[in-house]
């Protein structure tokens, strides 16, 4: 679950984490008046929405105003605003649509002395977390990757110990800290550190971690994601979360209780078992064809869910064609049939349908399908059925 920079950074604020002053405004007036209450010379008026790139980012009803931008006096916070509220920011991260833009966060401008880049994540193959730093604050982690990658380094740490003192000496001097920038970043990086493990993140990133003129370090920007599969120990972060931002199908299917996944392809899977649906997109993307999503019914779907399901997947208008790829393990053969010409009846689907059984009472669910009288192209095992389905997109 992603939130939005004002809210990380409130949290950041909450758990000791260095932040510059801010107030979140809705209106062009109230950014105005967020000018005059922070009484620094320069204010900084930034967009809320869930993707980074917004300060190089720009707007579609007006080319010239980017994302984030420096502002002099209350009149230049009030004008950017009105600019940037309800219309559409497009940013390296938003794809072309871009997105709606709510609400802003008028920020203190600040004497930056460096940008530095800090995230931290867990690191998988290690089993713990890791602070990931660079000297190239700014820049895309993934670009300073692949140009420079000697620019980056890693510190692992222990999730209850938390990062210790020489592990931010270590980090510190690889970044060639002064003293005052070390003193700060004693407490500033296990701090963070501390936040990521307590509040269950999937990732805190801070990009750019500055150092002000006067050696002191402070999250200039701060994009915070949260283990969804944690949330129950969070309650109130639940709060936090914008459903503006989300894809309203997977909201949907979230409910329904489905596992959906929007993606950029025009083949539709009904898939039971995560694993499944995984291996099934890399079969339909191996003979030459594109999912438009992951979509996994789980271990015991009936009629409404698999009726759900359906209209989950021909909402979505790039779908020319569905793959189904059943097996019955925990769910027989015949009911996920039953359900799914239940559903077909319910939703009265005209696309391509290729589906492929397989496990226990299959015959028996084989000879429903046949039955059925119905458009449906079955398949013998999943080779088959990623060739039928991309096949009928090339007929
Ligand atoms: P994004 O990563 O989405 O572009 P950032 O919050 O990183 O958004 O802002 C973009 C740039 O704007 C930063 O790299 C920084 O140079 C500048 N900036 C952001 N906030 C401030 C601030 N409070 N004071 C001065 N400059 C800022
Ligand atoms: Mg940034």
């Amino acid at each position: 679950m992603k939130i939005h920079e004002y809210q990380a950074k409130q949290l950041f604020a909450a758990a000791g984490v260095p932040i510059p002053k801010g107030i979140v405004a809705k209106t062009a007036d109230e950014a105005a008046a967020a000018y005059e209450t922070l009484g620094t010379k320069v204010a900084v008026v930034k967009s809320q929405i869930h993707a980074g790139g917004r300060g190089k980012g720009r707007f579609k009803e007006h080319p010239d105003q980017a994302g984030v931008v420096l502002v002099k006096s209350a009149e230049e916070a009030r004008e950017n605003a009105a600019r940037m509220l309800d219309s559409t920011l497009v940013t390296i991260q938003t794809g072309d649509e871009g997105k709606q833009v709510s609400t802003l966060y008028v920020e203190q401008g600040l004497d930056i002395a460096r940008e530095l880049y800090l995230g931290v994540v867990v690191d998988r193959e290690v089993g713990k977390p890791v602070v990931i730093m660079s000297s190239e604050g700014g820049m895309a982690i993934e670009e300073i990757a692949e140009e420079s990658p000697e620019k980056i380094i890693r510190e692992h740490f222990d999730p209850a110990i938390g990062l210790q003192p020489y592990q931010v000496r270590k980090l510190g001097n690889a970044l060639g800290f002064d003293k005052a920038a070390m003193k700060s970043a004693a407490t500033f990086l296990p701090k963070i550190c501390r936040f990521f493990v307590d509040s269950d993140c999937s990732m805190a990133e801070i990009n750019p971690l500055i150092i002000t003129g006067d050696g002191a370090l402070l999250a200039l920007d701060a994009k915070v994601s949260f283990d969804e599969n944690a949330m129950f120990r969070h309650k109130d972060f639940l709060e936090l979360r914008d459903l503006a931002e989300e894809e309203p199908n997977e909201i949907q299917a979230q409910e329904a209780g489905l596992s959906y996944v929007k993606l950029d392809g025009n083949i539709g899977c009904l898939v039971n078992g995560a694993g499944l649906a995984m291996s099934t997109m890399d079969l339909i993307k191996l003979h030459g064809g594109e999912p438009a999503n992951f979509l996994d019914v789980g271990g015991g779907a009936n009629v409404d869910q698999v009726t759900e399901a359906f209209r989950i997947i021909l909402a979505d208008p790039n779908v020319k064609a569905i793959l189904v790829n059943i097996f019955g393990g925990i769910m027989k053969c015949d009911t996920i049939v039953e359900a799914l010409l239940g559903a077909y009846d319910n939703i009265g689907i005209t696309l391509p349908l290729v589906v492929r059984l397989e496990g226990t009472n299959v015959e028996k669910a084989r000879q429903m399908l046949a039955d059925s009288g119905k458009q449906i192209t079955t398949a013998t095992d999943l080779t088959d059925a990623a060739q039928k389905v991309v096949g009928t997109l090339n007929a």
